[in-house]
């Protein structure tokens, strides 16, 4: 069923997302919502059914992965999908404004972010100017990774997402109170580059 067709409850759009994303995998894409009328139908106004945070990578465009379409989805995209009070701003308003039922946290494989702080955790160069950031916001990720004994770059692309679902609730005391009351869910995911598919890493009030 289309995503704008969907009940909008956290799992309804969970279970939509997810088979966007089997149908995108199995190139069998609808590619809903991209049209003249549904351009001009949007003029009025945006009903989007999740807000997702994501690496700003260009291997990943978010609509394209769950074969969705326009006024489908308010996406935040930065480098290593790392947050600021912009960030937690786009979602709470996604949130209240919008009333989005799904918060979709993505990062994925082979991310430049992860890696670099990687490397500059292990003593290598830490990028000059803004791009320090990116490390900086990172790093406590991969260092509590390794504080629960994981090494692999794909346990640490996992753990990063994770800690990033954690910190949106920890920091969001307006996210958080909706995803005690059930009121709206938050995934997490690792899209593969190699088969397409968005690995669950973790879900919150949304099966
Ligand atoms: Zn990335």
């Amino acid at each position: 069923m289309p995503l704008r067709n969907v009940e909008r409850t956290p799992a309804a759009v969970w279970e939509a997302l997810k088979t966007g994303n089997q149908r995108f995998t199995e190139h069998r894409g609808d590619h809903p919502n991209q049209d003249g009328p549904r351009r001009q139908a949007l003029r009025e106004g945006q009903r989007p059914s999740a807000v997702v945070i994501s690496c700003s990578d260009s291997r990943v465009p978010v609509e394209i992965i769950f074969d969705v379409g326009l006024g489908d989805l308010f996406v935040v995209r930065t480098a290593g999908e790392i947050l600021d009070q912009a960030v937690f701003g786009s979602i709470e308003y996604a949130i209240e404004a919008l009333e989005v039922p799904l918060v979709v946290v993505m990062g994925h494989e082979s991310c430049g972010a992860v890696a670099a702080t990687v490397a500059a955790l292990d003593g290598g160069d830490i990028p000059g100017g803004y791009q320090r950031v990116l490390i900086e916001k990172v790093a406590p990720s991969i260092l509590e990774a390794r504080g629960l004994g994981k090494t692999t770059t794909e346990e640490f692309e996992c753990h990063h997402v994770l800690a990033t679902v954690n910190q949106i609730l920890s920091r969001s005391p307006e996210i958080a109170e909706r995803v005690e009351s059930g009121e709206v869910g938050i995934v997490g995911l690792r899209y593969r580059l190699s088969d397409g598919l968005t690995e669950t890493v973790i879900t919150r009030n949304a099966d």
